[in-house]
């Protein structure tokens, strides 16, 4: 089942260097493609369609401001069970509870600055992808 995903790497994965050891992780698995990329900064109108869900929680203001921060790096990836699969590379959100071997247990300490986003289910897929690449 080819799918479609939206990643994110965040300001603290672009800031530290880490933009090549994350996406060698993603190009490494079998038959994943990276279809679009693009190093850009986010405004606060994009964020707020991004992050949506999480208005009103207590992490929503601190979290747009860190991913205004600095630049991201947007990528497309394409392939096999992809949504799934870059969650499983990425790990879990907190990255001490994340296990050695993913990104987020091998590189973050913070669960704000966890390194990576990448959309959670097909829909959030399909959502994101228009918000970071319309007439894609
Ligand atoms: P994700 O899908 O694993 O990225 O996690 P969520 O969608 O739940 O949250 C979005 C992002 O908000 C996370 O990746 C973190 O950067 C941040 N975040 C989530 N929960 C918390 C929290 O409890 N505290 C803080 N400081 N940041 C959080
Ligand atoms: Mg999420």
């Amino acid at each position: 089942m080819s799918q479609r995903t939206l990643v994110l790497l965040k300001p603290d994965a672009v800031r530290r260097g880490l933009i090549g050891e994350v996406i060698g992780r993603i190009e490494r698995k079998a038959g994943w493609q990276i279809t679009a990329l693009e190093l850009r900064e986010l405004d606060q109108d994009t964020l707020e369609q991004h992050y949506g869900e999480h208005k009103g929680k207590p992490f929503y203001e601190p979290l747009v401001a860190f991913m205004s921060s600095g630049p991201v790096v947007a990528l497309v990836v394409e392939g096999e069970r992809v949504i799934e699969g870059v969650r499983a590379l990425a790990g879990p959100t907190d990255p001490i509870a994340a296990a050695p071997g993913s990104i987020r247990g091998d590189y973050g300490t913070i669960v704000r600055e966890n390194l990576i986003h990448a959309s959670d289910s097909e829909e959030s897929a399909a959502r994101e992808l228009k918000i970071f690449f319309p007439g894609r």
